[in-house]
């Protein structure tokens, strides 16, 4: 069972958030988030919003979380798995040829970033990459099986969640799509965000605080908890999203700590400063 020692949270400084289910949902800031931000701003700590989301830009995160949450953050905050895509790309495969399967403003935003992106099979293919995709068609389907067995590139994909969720229930987000591909070609893709220890350790080299002064926090244990548990940081999950407590009794991403919701985390750190 996750620790009730609350010791160790006092000591972090360095907050490395998951956005929906965790601090919000939608357009709703949840309570508590706002003064766990100030608190973390007080004692002189950094947070960082690491998101799965490949579709938003730290640009568009800045610009939402200001209208919707009255929140004033910067772009440097945000590292999203879009963004771990793009930065994974350029320091490994410019100037070779890379077959993207994702939105076209996906597959623009790489093109403006310089690499060279292909959306049809040929024989110079570096590497393969899937992102969730809202304009996924069966051709789309098709050709990237084509790629993945005519081809030996390396596969890679932006994010492993298998649903994202919506008013009505859930629909398929990348991990689902790359399933599919998967049960096709037999070739399971390299995941480039969040449980990526990339991701942590990107974080630890922008605000220059230790492992031991992290925290990731996080609603989903495979993505987020997996993530800390990669980067070798402590964890905490909230119960606010898709992770219930039954789950942590059968789970290999196991976090160090537990809380109902944000606001419970907030009480637990700042303790008698709250
Ligand atoms: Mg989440």
């Amino acid at each position: 069972m996750p620790s009730r020692n609350f010791d160790r949270l006092k000591q972090k400084k360095l907050f490395l958030f998951d956005i929906d289910g965790t601090i919000a949902v939608g357009d709703t800031l949840y309570p508590g988030s706002a003064d766990l931000l100030s608190y973390i701003d007080r004692i002189g700590g950094s947070s960082y919003f690491i998101t799965n989301n490949s579709t938003k830009s730290g640009v568009d995160y800045v610009e939402k979380f200001h209208r919707a949450y009255h929140l004033d953050t910067t772009e440097g905050q945000f590292v999203t798995s879009g963004y771990m895509t793009l930065r994974f790309l350029l320091e490994n495969y410019s100037g070779k040829v890379i077959y993207v399967m994702g939105t076209s403003s996906f597959i623009e935003d790489l093109r403006r970033s310089g690499l060279f992106i292909t959306e049809t099979c040929r024989p110079d293919i570096a590497c393969v990459v899937v992102a969730y995709d809202s304009e996924l068609t069966y051709d789309k389907l098709c050709e990237t099986s084509r790629v993945l067995f005519t081809t030996d590139a390396p596969f890679y994909a932006t994010n492993p969640d298998l649903r994202c969720p919506v008013d009505f229930g859930f629909i398929p987000d990348c991990g689902a799509i790359c399933g599919l591909l998967t049960v096709t070609t037999g070739k399971h893709p390299v995941y480039l965000g969040k449980p990526s220890e990339k991701v942590v350790e990107l974080c630890l080299s922008r605000s220059g605080f230790s492992r031991e002064e992290t925290l990731v926090v996080g609603d989903r244990l495979y993505t987020d908890i997996a993530c800390g548990i990669n980067g070798g940081v402590e964890t905490c999950v909230l119960f606010t999203g898709e992770a219930q407590k039954k789950d942590l009794q059968d789970t290999p991403y196991r976090p160090d700590y537990a809380f109902e919701n944000v606001m419970e985390l907030y009480l637990a750190c700042a303790g008698s400063n709250a």
